[in-house]
């Protein structure tokens, strides 16, 4: 076994990217630290070129028998326009590849792409993935409803793809118990969550963990993202676990204050 089938690979998590020309939007305003300049994702990937990584989709390094060195994922969620206009070309000129996560209620509104960019994103060699139907926390639904959600939203997607859908990507990370037993009856090979990991071979491929991009993310803790630094991905884990606590224990207004004075912290 080499390097990374020990220690994992990097699943990077964005979402919007934002340029003068093209500013990003979000539904929800909680996204907005989310939203990243198309030169820091340019700046990401010039230094992946460089550096030589290789990317994969998700379901590429489920299948691979041995994981190279210099592995890394990049996935896409929500299904921001800016994902069409912004990120496909930078991703095309460096050769790399990224798996999106299309929320199906939201294609074509405004500043979410359309079928048809859906359709060309997956013609470019891109995975399409599902990340539900209305983006609504599956914590809060009955299992009926998860059910409907993942059902839906792939059925949305493989008409558009003309292909299978197989991967999965949990709206604000909330799990409910019954998701992965309905995501495996109904053909998901893969479900992507929010808690930060590096994602292990042979690992449960229902839950795997990934890296939240957020603006202020400068070079060094990307750098550290993409190369596994072991105390960097701990203390993220730390932090996370924190903010799981005082998220499920308070009240929104008082939980926003106490995760403004935890990040500045850890
Ligand atoms: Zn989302």
């Amino acid at each position: 076994m080499n390097k990374t089938s020990i220690l994992g690979v990097p699943v990077l998590m964005y979402h919007a990217l934002d340029s003068p020309a093209r500013p990003a939007g979000a539904k929800d305003v909680g996204e907005h630290r989310y939203i990243l300049k198309v030169t820091q994702f340019a700046d990401h990937l010039t230094y992946l070129y460089r550096e030589k990584f290789k990317s994969f989709l998700l379901e590429e390094l489920l299948d691979l028998g041995t994981w190279p060195d210099k592995a890394v994922v990049i996935t896409f969620d929500d299904g921001h326009e800016s994902n069409y206009f912004l990120a496909l070309p930078l991703l095309r000129k460096f050769g790399f590849k990224a798996d999106f996560f299309i929320t199906t209620d939201w294609i074509g509104t405004d500043r979410y792409m359309t079928v048809d960019q859906i359709r060309e994103l997956h013609k470019c060699g891109m995975g399409i993935g599902s990340h539900g139907v209305t983006h609504n926390f599956l914590s809060n639904m009955d299992e009926g409803e998860v059910k409907q959600e993942l059902r839906q939203s792939m059925e949305v997607l493989s008409s558009i793809t003309r292909g299978r859908i197989v991967s999965f990507s949990i709206p604000g990370g909330r799990v409910q118990p019954c998701l992965f037993a309905a995501a495996e009856q109904l053909g998901y090979r893969i479900v992507c969550a929010s808690h930060p990991g590096l994602w292990k071979k042979g690992d449960f491929s229902f839950s795997i963990p990934r890296l939240a991009l957020e603006s202020g993310t400068d070079m060094n803790t990307y750098k550290f993202m993409v190369n596994g630094k072991k105390a960097y991905i701990n203390k993220m884990l730390i932090r996370y676990n924190i903010l799981l606590f005082l998220k499920k224990s308070m009240k929104t207004d008082s939980y926003e204050y106490f995760r403004k004075y935890i990040l500045k912290r850890i």
